[in-house]
């Protein structure tokens, strides 16, 4: 049987929580540290390791099948590729930076002025989209430092804390794009039926995997008399469990809820009498 190219970044933001969630899938993956290509012990997977700007190109080439990669990525090489699901890590946004006492409120005072970037293509896009000129000069790193030289008025950047702008002088403005990790696949991958199944049991567990992420366990013990009120509080995936106690006068219920909704029904279950409250990480949710 054929091995599915996985390519994923060798070194950066991206590469730990990739392989993490390649874990999280049950794949064997270990000593690849160093190597270019790793194959997984337990599935027919080879993970090839790249710079996060060549995995678009090596995908749509079909030499790697699919890779996680930023949609920043995706979005400025322009590659025929698929992006097949977004994977919810590596989240930031490509903002642009002003120096600190600049003050601008709208895309429309970016005209007549320069602007540096490693996202030409889609600060292009979204100028033109605006219909604002401004004259784009593309950098391939350090481009905080472009206004301080004299280079740019403002530049336009991947951005998550802020740190980096605030270290040049410079202040966040208003933001391009919104990104985060994605797993991206060639088009022409599934004319082979053996890396079509290979794929599609990978994305099944990937799924599985980042549903669990999302959900939690919830367990509490609750009075018979208030299972109706219980019942109505919970957002439960599927219907919750209800377990006998030695207690007569008390149950068990089980659920699995999202985790967001926690802390929101945590205040109503105690209303309604819960105790013993627990919440639970989940491993995979297979549906
Ligand atoms: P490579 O050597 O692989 O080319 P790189 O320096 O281009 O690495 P990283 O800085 O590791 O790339 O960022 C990889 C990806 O992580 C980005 O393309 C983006 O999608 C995502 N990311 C998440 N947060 C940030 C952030 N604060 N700054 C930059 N990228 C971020
Ligand atoms: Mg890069």
């Amino acid at each position: 049987m054929k091995n599915l190219k996985l390519a994923i970044q060798k070194k950066g933001r991206l590469s730990d929580k990739s392989i993490q969630l390649l874990r999280n899938c049950g794949l064997d993956i270990e000593n690849f540290q160093d190597r270019l290509i790793v194959s997984a012990a337990n599935f027919n997977l080879d993970i090839l390791f790249l710079r996060d700007d060549d995995i678009p190109e090596y995908v749509q080439d079909n030499v790697a099948h699919i890779g996680i990669v930023g949609e920043n990525e995706v979005l400025e090489k322009g590659l025929d590729v698929e992006v097949v699901k977004q994977l919810g890590f590596g989240r930031c946004s490509l903002s642009l930076g002003i120096p600190e006492k600049s003050k601008i409120n709208s895309v429309n005072d970016l005209g007549n002025k320069t602007i540096a970037t490693s996202y030409p293509n889609i600060l292009k896009n979204y100028l033109q989209e605006n219909n604002v000129k401004a004259k784009v000069i593309e950098l391939s790193g350090s481009v905080e430092i472009a206004p301080s030289l004299g280079v740019a008025d403002y530049i336009c950047d991947l951005v998550s804390t802020g740190n980096t702008l605030k270290l040049n002088k410079l202040k966040k403005s208003f933001k391009v794009l919104d990104s985060q990790a994605v797993l991206i696949k060639s088009k022409i991958m599934d004319d082979d039926p053996e890396l079509k199944i290979l794929f599609d049991k990978l994305l099944g567990r990937i799924g599985s995997s980042l549903k669990a992420k999302k959900s939690k366990y919830i367990m509490m013990n609750i009075p018979k008399n208030s299972l109706a009120r219980i019942i109505e509080i919970i957002p439960s995936l599927k219907s919750p469990t209800i377990l006998p106690l030695s207690d007569k006068n008390l149950l068990a219920v089980h659920a699995v809820i999202s985790e967001d909704k926690f802390w929101e029904i945590n205040e109503d279950l105690k209303m309604a009498g819960a105790s013993g409250i627990l919440s639970l990480p989940i491993e995979n949710i297979i549906l």
